[in-house]
């Protein structure tokens, strides 16, 4: 295999393109008459300092950049916790449809019962699949979800004059928004250990279980991509004490049709539709989060949620959709009703599957997970041996390959035009690459992810220079993250007074 296989290599993006006087449209003459704009809120159009481009520029410099940038439509994006599944395009075919997309969020709700209709289906479909008995649509990411969640587990306590509670569980294996949000909403994070098994070591959290405890925060499947082997015990043992379990569902693809949350016994939950139903993310693009409640919860849901506010006269007809305020509601955690867009896109999916599709998806992640584990266990250490779920962990690292750690394998497998798996996550496994195929790529993908993954094991000892030296082929090579962090340029040219 080369280095160059499947790779291009991009020209330097030259950013300074403007000149005085070109544009890339002409507007039509005006047609309507002409107003008076108020001077002070005039700009001098010397002080704008906008591109000059012609249309030609704009279009050659915005495609290069996409092609700078690795997305699950150029190649393999095994991005472990995250799910960079493909997005089927007629998700995309729905959003844009003019019903949907060019409605606004103030318009009156009888004018939009499709609207109201779909994210009512999408919250009892979402119900139906978690077990839950009702869903909040509103939030815009996973972590924006946990904190609606968390802080319906705090109202829950309070309103039954339970104050003493301001502490919550949370596993050393969880993803960094668990003890981030549960902060924010003011509680104490408690943090227990996994065992060697890499579920969580209950006598641990019997331990820290008491009546100071708002509940526990627990990813199923865990990030170790395993199944809580004892999760009955573990939602046993909080509820023992008087708290609350919160399910973190942002690994639902390794679930489907399969286990429901609801029925395991938990109390709230989020979901990730911009993981688990395939609606586009990364980027800093818009996610969706929704929240479930368990019966005694739903009071608390943020809302409005859509609600049947009447019932149709006669069995053919729809009923009529608005908006409804559950009664103990946490409030409005976003601005009007959540990413409408990725609810359209996440309805379409979810119909497009069905039931018995949504446990395939599941099945096959599961599946291909396994297959690269199990092809990829003698040359790498697999953090847990035993069964993986949709995801797993192994070592980026050996004792014989002195100096190579995970991050030069994962800037190593850029030269085959693959993205890295997630490095250094879960904080608990030495030098951690955490790999999820995902159930939409082909065996013979997985395939030539496995030769490549044994490839970079053999250079490890025979050639460690090419992986500390990679990237080799990308238009940037390797970045001082750091800096890119604390040190970053975020305008350009005269804007900038550069
Ligand atoms: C992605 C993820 C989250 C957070 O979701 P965002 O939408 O990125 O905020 C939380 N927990 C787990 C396990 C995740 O994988």
């Amino acid at each position: 295999m080369n280095d160059s296989d499947n790779v291009k290599v991009l020209e330097p993006l030259i950013y300074e393109l403007s000149r005085p006087g070109r544009q890339a449209v002409t507007l039509p003459e005006c047609d309507v008459p002409e107003s008076e704009f108020p001077a002070d809120l005039l700009r001098d159009p010397e002080d704008v300092l906008l591109p000059e481009v012609s249309q030609i520029d704009v279009v050659r410099h915005f495609v290069h950049l996409s092609q700078f940038n690795h997305g699950v439509d150029t190649g393999f994006y095994p991005l472990g916790s995250c799910t960079m599944k493909y997005n089927p395009k007629i998700n995309e075919d729905t959003a844009r449809l003019p019903g949907f997309a060019r409605i606004h969020p103030l318009q009156d709700p009888l004018q939009v019962q499709g609207a109201l209709g779909l994210m009512w289906d999408l919250q009892n479909w979402l119900a139906e699949i978690s077990g839950m008995a009702g869903v909040s649509l509103q939030p815009a990411a996973g972590a924006q979800g946990e904190f609606s969640g968390v802080l319906m587990m705090r109202k829950y306590h309070r309103d039954r004059g339970d104050t003493r509670r301001t502490k919550i569980i949370v596993p050393d294996s969880s993803h960094g928004t668990n003890p981030a949000t549960a902060s924010m909403v003011g509680l104490e994070v408690i943090q227990v250990p996994s065992d060697p098994n890499g579920d969580v070591d209950r006598a641990a959290l019997l331990s820290v279980c008491g009546d100071d405890v708002v509940g526990m925060m627990l990813t199923v499947p865990n990030t170790l991509g395993l199944f809580e082997s004892h999760v009955q015990e573990i939602i046993e043992i909080v509820h023992g004490c008087g708290g609350l379990m919160y399910m973190d569902g942002a690994n639902l693809n390794a679930l489907m049709g399969i286990a429901k949350p609801g029925d395991l016994g938990f109390d709230v939950m989020h979901f990730n539709l911009h993981k688990t139903f395939s609606t586009p993310h990364g980027g800093g693009g818009p996610g969706s989060g929704p929240v479930g409640a368990a019966e005694h919860m739903l009071p608390y849901l943020p809302g409005p949620v859509v609600g049947v506010v009447e019932e149709p006269s006669d069995e053919e007809e729809a009923p009529l959709y608005g908006w409804v305020m559950p009664e103990r509601s946490i409030g409005r955690v976003k601005s009007f009703y959540g990413n409408f867009g990725i609810l359209v896109r996440a309805f379409t999916y979810i119909l497009a599957n069905g039931p018995e599709g949504l446990r395939q998806v599941s099945e096959h992640a599961v599946l291909n997970a396994n297959y690269i584990q199990a092809r990829l266990c003698d040359a790498y250490k697999v953090a847990c041996e035993r069964f993986c779920m949709h995801e797993f962990v192994a070592e980026g690292c050996w004792d014989d390959a002195p100096g190579v750690r995970a991050l030069d394998i994962s800037k190593r497998l850029m030269d085959f035009g693959i993205h890295p798996p997630t490095n250094y996550f879960p904080l608990i496994v030495h030098e951690a690459l955490m790999i999820e195929p995902t159930e939409t790529e082909s065996k013979e993908m997985l395939d030539r992810f496995v030769e490549v993954m044994l490839q970079i094991a053999e250079e490890a000892r025979s050639n460690p220079d090419i992986l500390h030296s990679a990237p080799h082929n990308t238009p940037v090579r390797r970045l001082d993250e750091v800096k890119a962090a604390k040190d970053q340029v975020l305008c350009y040219g005269p804007v900038c007074g550069g």
